[in-house]
């Protein structure tokens, strides 16, 4: 070790039993003991796991612990009793959790239901480590623009916005000619059409190279992961869609590269780990010693790349339609896609409907208009989001599988 003061710091963590939640907090424990990083926990929340809930909730002695679904209020209880730690149940104490005083929160709620909670965050001033994407597509540079009012910062968490965060010239943007966003190409990246219309959540799910939650696992086999990504992108780095390109690189090594004027790409690389982008938006503009698995380029061998197919993977260009439509277009974008993957995971939709359903309901939606009159960004796009959904809810029915 080299001696020098473990990093300190205070937060919450939004989702923690979730993939990205468990990640943040295994990384805290390998840095804790290594004598790198001191870690105090002012809220722990998740949505119905209670079991997990508590046993981080033991190990991490927050001041608050919250489950989303109310009815498990009293299994909580239970389950910490006589620990002295305070418990709550329901959403809006998922919200009351995230406003707390803290230094940082860790906004990793999977899809809108995490909108209220980061909005929320975004308003204290704390830092927002923000893996919630779905918030970023939805309420967009309001977003942005409420943590700067808070005199915060947000820190992106999803690893290809950590990677562009990390080689952009934040002082002098002029100087960057394109974004290029690195996709896997996700489990059915050579699976022909006819193969893939039969593909089951399974399947789906089973990515080759990134251990993640369900839904944006169904998201990176559609490519609607990328679609998010590129939408996101645009508007943490305010740069048009045209300047932004994916690639398919299957190694998932370098996790995107910013394109300078003069010809010269800087890359970030990495292995295929989120605590690395999570160690990153915790410590930045620290760094943060941890025992992080490390690139063996020579046992790789090789990095490949390729264009992305767009006639399989159409989620990639509706995300950029949307993008170029802004206005209401990505959140309806964000909200059928919501629908349609969990659909597919319910098994009432078939793999490549998710993207119809997509397609169909920006068409509907945005024939019908302008769909939310709020002042209050967050609310506006929560309006939007309920309308998308019930448009993408009827598609969905009618697009079904036979019972
Ligand atoms: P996950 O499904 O594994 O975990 C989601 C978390 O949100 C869990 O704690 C769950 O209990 C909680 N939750 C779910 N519904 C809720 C609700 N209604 N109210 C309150 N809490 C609720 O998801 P994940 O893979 O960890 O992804 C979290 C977010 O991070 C997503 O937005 C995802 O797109 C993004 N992200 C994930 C990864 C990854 O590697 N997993 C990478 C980049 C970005
Ligand atoms: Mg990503």
């Amino acid at each position: 070790m080299s001696g020098s003061s473990p990093l300190r710091r205070k937060l919450s963590v939004l989702g923690s039993t979730g993939s990205v939640g468990c990640s943040t907090l295994d990384l805290m424990d390998q840095a804790e003991k290594a004598g790198t990083g001191a870690f105090e926990v002012e809220a722990l929340t998740g949505g119905r796991n209670v079991a997990r809930l508590a046993e981080q909730a033991r190990r991490w002695k927050p001041r608050v612990a919250v489950i989303a679904e109310p009815g498990l209020l009293n299994d909580l209880r239970e389950a910490l009793s006589g620990t002295g730690i305070e418990v709550a149940a329901g959403d809006a104490a998922v919200v009351e959790a995230a406003t707390r005083p803290t230094e940082l929160v860790m906004a990793a709620i999977v899809g809108a239901a995490g909108l209220r909670s980061t909005w929320a965050a975004a308003g204290t001033g704390a830092t927002l480590a923000l893996a919630n994407k779905e918030s970023l597509v939805c309420c967009g540079p309001r977003l942005i623009a409420r943590v700067a009012a808070a005199k915060g910062r947000l820190i992106p968490v999803d690893s290809e916005h950590s990677a562009i965060f990390q080689v952009f010239p934040a002082d002098a943007p002029e100087r960057v000619a394109r974004l290029i966003l690195t996709a896997s190409g996700g489990p059915f990246r050579k699976t022909s059409l006819a193969d893939m219309a039969r593909m089951t959540p399974e399947q789906a799910v089973a990515h080759p190279r990134w251990s993640m939650g369900a839904k944006i696992s169904v998201d990176s086999a559609t490519l609607a992961n990328k679609g998010l990504e590129t939408i996101e992108a645009a508007y943490l780095f305010d740069m048009p869609a045209e300047k932004i390109a994916v690639v398919v690189h299957p190694e998932s090594i370098i996790h995107s590269m910013v394109e300078y004027v003069d010809g010269s790409t800087l890359a970030q690389m990495g292995p295929p780990d989120m605590r690395t982008p999570i160690a990153c938006a915790l410590s930045w503009p620290d760094r943060l010693s941890w025992p992080a698995p490390r690139l063996d380029l020579a046992a790789l061998g090789a990095l490949t790349f390729e264009a992305p197919d767009f006639e399989r993977f159409p989620a990639l260009n509706l995300a950029r339609q949307a993008l170029i439509a802004g206005g209401d277009a990505p959140t309806v974008f964000n909200a059928a896609n919501e629908v349609g993957a969990y659909a597919f995971l319910d098994r009432r939709l078939g793999f490549l409907n998710i993207a119809a359903v997509v397609a169909e309901t920006l068409e509907r939606a945005m024939a019908e208009g302008v769909m939310s009159g709020s002042d209050d960004a967050c609310e506006a796009a929560l309006a939007v989001d309920a309308r998308a959904r019930r448009i993408a809810g009827t598609i969905v029915a009618q697009r079904a599988f036979a019972a």
